[in-house]
């Protein structure tokens, strides 16, 4: 049996190949901010219709919205 070297693959010290700056993509949903609901602690992700109110955005849902109290 042979002993494998492992050597740590570290991705923060490995310099990474430029190959994928070419993608061009633009809607990077993992760049959008998200925050835990007030009421159930799921994470809800930005979404459009809260663009404007984001900061005043507490609960996922109306429903949590009215069990704020519970
Ligand atoms: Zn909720």
């Amino acid at each position: 049996m042979t002993k494998k070297t492992a050597k740590d693959f570290d991705p923060t010290t490995t310099p990474t190949p430029t190959s994928t700056a070419k993608t061009g993509f633009k809607g990077n949903k993992q760049n959008l901010p998200s925050k835990p609901c007030k009421t159930c602690g799921r994470e809800m992700t930005w979404r459009k219709s809260w663009a404007k109110n984001w900061d005043q955005v507490l609960y996922c849902s109306d429903r949590c919205r009215s069990h704020k109290n519970a």
